[in-house]
């Protein structure tokens, strides 16, 4: 998500630190800050809502001379962007700085408890708790032992840099979940989320491992575990990449960077909002419209693109856990087309950026017929976020290439999400809601199992690059799953595609087929599975090549098709999670083999604030 930094050595710290917070810009951020040592022994804090610009230009009035200091260009999770909830944050004396890297789940208890002891807070995140609980263990320990006792404390994922006025010239860093890289060269260190600010620096870099937290000088090195104390003994590797392959991960695009990221996106979108003791889930923010919801007659999600898609998939969730009816309108439509909003009527917004105007437009009319409008969006403080009465974030990290793929599964977890909360409201027991959390904790590692598939997908992609147009078909609740897979191929690879409900297929699109027309069947051992077979067996007849993407251990489908790409099992509506993954990669694939820009496709643009 976001990015941090350190240095301590020879050079002006400033320089350093914010030559960093530019190279790690295209990490996605709304904020920035840094923190230095100065020469008198103080911490000196300056943070800017905005681009890295502004904080720059806030710095450039003063001069300071400093060889240790911290950086953050922050991504909020928890408080909305601005220059108080901006990293880095202190403890009550500001003898202890930090910046942070990740989400503290159990924040509110802790904050609460220290709040208890006498802090005193300033920002809305959940990162100031981290620097208060640091404060008060070193009270009767040495740094690193208070911030070993402080983190031993914590729920959730970290990569965190300390500075202290007590230790001049070191640093702490530590990790969990969120990577940390420390680079050593002549009399100096530099630690980072990624090696894209070390490289200008040194290609000698070690990377710091999970629960790993490091004691850091100009000279020396110490790491130990945070839970266990074991010392291991700092080991640099020499690194051979470009700053672009950093910043890509060694991915050759953010498209496909952001597809392998989706085990790890989705976990980040539950975090926290799994209540196993009740079999339910927790989700805060609409936690004050959440009777609302529960009681609608109709509830109707507005959104554009992609997020209509998972729109889509949302009505069949809720309306299948909640029994809710739900009513999916095309935001640009809904806005102009004076639609029914009656009392009891709750309208949900979905956008990745939580910028599109048409969507924003779209949530407008609804408050004007007076409408509860809820927001599902990526990004924190965007207009949606704030014009909204409540919302639930993905949580997906910032995307960045054009066609959205992380940023689709997310959003499908969280109507996953609210569909099972809102089940548990009406009629859904704990066994059956226990059940699906379960469930829904096993997705990452099943999406894991379908990445591992490139191989494969690139051999069937060379047998379809070609073609000029596509059918991508599905049932249920894999139909939204088809649209989905059909724009995916449209937005980056310039190839006509058709998403249909599979049955729809005879009732007209039937006649395009013949074996110049590939068809995307996803054809899962589900409920629907023998109708879905029969689509197959009709396309078939007509010489159409199908592909398939089928659930592993299915030996029919095996013997009637050449072409199948497996997916785990998993529950039918949770389906959409797995199998729109082999559909975002033949895309990709397709599109690389066509030689085009796959993070910029032409005339599309990331969020798209125009009507
Ligand atoms: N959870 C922290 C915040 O909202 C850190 C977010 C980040 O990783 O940028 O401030």
């Amino acid at each position: 998500m976001c990015g941090i930094i350190g240095y301590t050595g020879k050079k002006n710290s400033v320089e350093v630190l914010i030559e960093g917070l530019k190279r790690m810009e295209y990490r996605g951020y709304d904020s920035s800050g840094i923190a230095i040592l100065n020469d008198n022994n103080e911490i000196v804090t300056i943070k800017k809502k905005g681009e890295i610009q502004k904080l720059i230009n806030a710095i450039n009035d003063r001069k300071y001379p400093s060889h240790t200091g911290i950086a953050h260009t922050r991504w909020a999770t928890h408080g909305e962007p601005n220059d108080i909830n901006a990293h880095p944050h202190s403890d009550c004396k500001n003898e202890i700085s930090i910046v942070h890297n990740g989400i503290v789940e159990n924040f509110k208890s802790l904050k609460d408890y220290l709040l208890s002891k006498g802090h005193k807070f300033v920002s809305e995140t959940d990162t100031e708790i981290i620097v208060h609980l640091i404060e008060e263990f070193a009270e009767d320990n040495d740094l690193l032992t208070a911030v070993k006792k402080a983190l031993k404390k914590i729920k959730g994922t970290y990569g965190l840099l300390v500075i202290s006025k007590k230790l001049p010239n070191t640093i702490i860093a530590a990790r969990m979940g969120s990577p940390l890289v420390i680079g050593k060269s002549d009399k100096q260190m530099i630690i980072a989320s990624d090696a894209s600010a070390i490289i200008s620096h040194t290609n000698q870099v070690l990377y710091l491992e999970e629960g790993e937290i490091a004691e850091i000088t100009v000279n020396d090195i110490n790491i130990s575990n945070i839970f266990s104390n074991h010392i291991t003994d700092p080991k640099f590797i020499e690194i051979d990449m470009t700053l672009e392959q950093i910043e890509k991960g060694g991915y050759e695009h953010f498209m496909l960077k952001e597809i392998y990221e989706q085990p790890e996106s989705i976990r980040n979108t539950i975090r926290g909002r799994l209540d196993k003791t009740n079999g339910t889930i927790r989700l805060n923010g609409i936690k004050k419209y959440i009777n609302d919801l529960k009681d609608a007659d109709r509830i109707i999600i507005t959104a554009c693109g992609t997020s209509w898609h998972a729109a889509l998939l949302g009505k069949y969730l809720i309306e299948n856990f909640a029994n809710i009816p739900v009513e999916v309108d095309y935001a640009s439509e809904f806005r102009y087309r004076n639609p029914i909003v009656r009392k009891n009527t709750v309208v949900i917004a979905i956008s990745q950026s939580g910028e599109t105007a048409d969507t924003i437009a779209a949530i407008y009319e609804a408050k004007r017929k007076n409408a509860i409008v809820l927001g599902i969006c990526n990004v924190i403080g965007s207009t949606i976020a704030r014009i909204t009465d409540a919302g639930i974030y993905m949580h997906a990290g910032p995307e960045i290439g054009v066609a959205s793929t992380k940023a689709f599964t997310s959003q499908v977890t969280v109507l996953l999400l609210l569909a099972i909360l809102l089940g548990r409201k009406h009629h859904m027991s704990f066994d059956e809601g226990l059940h699906l959390i379960k469930e829904l904790e096993k997705i990452p590692d099943k999406i894991n199992e379908i990445l591992n598939s490139r191989k494969y997908i690139q051999k069937l992609s060379k047998q379809l690059y070609k073609h000029t147009n596509f059918l991508y078909l599905g049932r249920g609740f894999n139909y939204p799953v088809a649209l989905e897979g059909a724009l995916k191929l449209k937005e980056i690879s310039y190839i006509h595609a058709e998403g249909y409900p599979a049955a729809e297929m005879k009732h007209g699109p039937i006649a395009l087929i013949d074996d110049n027309m590939p068809a995307l069947v996803i054809a899962l051992k589900d409920s629907i599975y023998e109708k879905i077979i029969t689509n197959i067996k009709e396309i078939k007849a007509r010489k159409g090549h199908v592909i398939s993407i089928a659930t592993k251990g299915d030996k029919e489908i095996g013997s009637m098709l050449k072409d199948v790409i497996y997916i785990p099992d998993t529950f039918e509506p949770m389906a959409p999670l797995l199998s729109i993954i082999p559909l975002q990669m033949i895309s990709y694939e397709i599109a690389v083999l066509r030689k085009l820009d796959v993070d910029k496709p032409r005339n599309l643009a990331k969020s798209v604030t125009v009507e």
